[in-house]
């Protein structure tokens, strides 16, 4: 084993030991209440783990982009949902490349501590979708403040948060050459501006997600809080996408390897017609190749993290590893819940809140379609076809 590799193993076994701590039923209550895991994401916090990206000069753990894959995986592999703050974790590609040295001296120790959370990101809006260079959240700059107007939607975790990163047009999109020029990011202050220009509105949804729309009403927001250079945050945001596609990617591994052990455990236990089900080629064929899938995309999951970390560009095998390991989480839940036949549905198995769970990163942060687009015009030449 190499050093890394012997790192890695004590980063998941600790993980995997923290999870435990927080039993299925936990998670079963939540997902029944729809409440936030404020518990596991305090002990997640608590123990390093949340801010294992943030070099140690501000606080944080210093890691790479490998060991916050790792960290996420096992978090799924062990049943738990760590989408209720995966987001301090991918926020960090753009944080760590594009804040100014005061705004990382000012926020980025107090994340680590725990004391600042930054775990919503606002980029889609109802009309823009995929097409994010139409979004219609504008920022306009008044002195030594801009004020935001507009509309977000599917922004989560933005009750369970202090900071957030928006993404909103500087420059009216007719006024630019590029429709991807004239946007910019800036960090919010959410607590500040709740109730100043400020609302949220949980969304209800299939999955515990704690997601919501987000109303902007002449929200001031200090230009001190512009990250990076003005008109120029879509580059932000893409250094931050493939950090973002990579740990969704890690998560989905985990899912995969969770369906997996699920399925061949109850294989080899359910007794029908005298023999376990795992005995027919039937159940264990669609458990072998849901296997080869999750084996196959956990290598490109590795390669794309590899390259980002080597700060070589990634966007092919990010966006890769990312449908690749979804498409595999989604082949696992599939088969584990026809394994279970009719147990699969009761909520004390786990699988149909994995299930629900696991569908969701055929959509976000990028849907499947989008990733071919991407594929097809920047990999293969083909036309541009959106
Ligand atoms: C639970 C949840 C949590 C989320 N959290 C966040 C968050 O924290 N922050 C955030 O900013 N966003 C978040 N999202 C939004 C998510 O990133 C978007 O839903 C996703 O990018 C797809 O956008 P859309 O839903 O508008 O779909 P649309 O863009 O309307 O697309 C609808 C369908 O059409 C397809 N399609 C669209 N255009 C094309 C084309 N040119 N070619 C082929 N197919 C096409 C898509 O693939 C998709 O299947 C979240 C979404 C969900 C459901």
């Amino acid at each position: 084993m190499t050093a890394r590799e012997q790192n890695l193993s004590e980063i998941r076994d600790a993980v995997a030991k923290l999870c435990a701590s927080f039993p299925m039923e936990y998670w079963r209550e939540l997902d029944r209440e729809r409440r936030y895991p404020t518990g596991f994401v305090r002990a997640l916090t608590e123990s390093g783990y949340l801010s294992c990206l943030i070099p140690e000069e501000y606080g944080g753990a210093g890691l790479g982009l490998s060991a916050a894959a790792a960290i996420l995986e096992e978090i799924q592999r062990s049943g738990a949902n760590g989408a209720a703050c995966h987001a301090q974790m991918y926020t960090m590609g753009t944080v760590l490349r594009h804040c100014s040295e005061a705004q990382k001296k000012k926020y980025l120790p107090k994340i680590a501590k725990g004391e600042l959370r930054l775990q919503a990101f606002g980029i889609t809006e109802p009309s823009a979708g995929s097409d994010t260079s139409s979004i219609r959240t504008t920022a306009v700059r008044k002195g030594e403040r801009y004020v935001v107007n507009g509309q977000k939607v599917w922004t989560s975790r933005a009750e369970h948060s202090d900071l957030m990163l928006l993404f909103a047009r500087t420059t009216p999109r007719e006024r630019v050459q590029k429709k991807t020029d004239g946007m910019s990011v800036f960090l919010v202050d959410m607590k500040a501006a709740l109730g100043k220009g400020l609302t949220l509105r949980p969304i209800r949804t299939m999955i515990n997600h704690a997601t919501t729309e987000v109303f902007f009403d002449n929200l001031e927001v200090p230009a001190e809080n512009l990250v990076g250079e003005e008109g120029k945050g879509f580059r932000c945001i893409l250094d931050g996408m493939n950090a973002e596609r990579i740990l969704i990617g890690a998560e989905c591994i985990g899912d995969a390897r969770w369906f997996i052990a699920k399925a061949t455990a109850y294989a080899n236990e359910r007794k029908v017609f005298g023999r376990p089900i795992g005995q027919n080629q039937g159940v264990q064929f669609p458990i072998a190749r849901a296997y080869m899938a999750t084996e196959a995309a956990a290598l490109m999951v590795e390669r794309a993290t590899l390259l980002y970390e080597s700060g070589k560009p990634c966007g092919p095998e990010s966006n890769m590893a990312k449908q690749l390991a979804a498409e595999a989480s989604w082949q696992a839940a599939d088969m584990c819940l026809q394994t279970h036949g009719g147990f699969g549905f009761a909520e004390e198995y786990d699988v149909e809140r994995k299930f629900r769970e696991t569908r969701l990163y055929q959509i976000a942060p990028i849907s499947t379609n989008l990733v071919l687009c991407y594929l097809a015009e920047h990999v293969l030449q083909l036309p541009r076809s959106y």
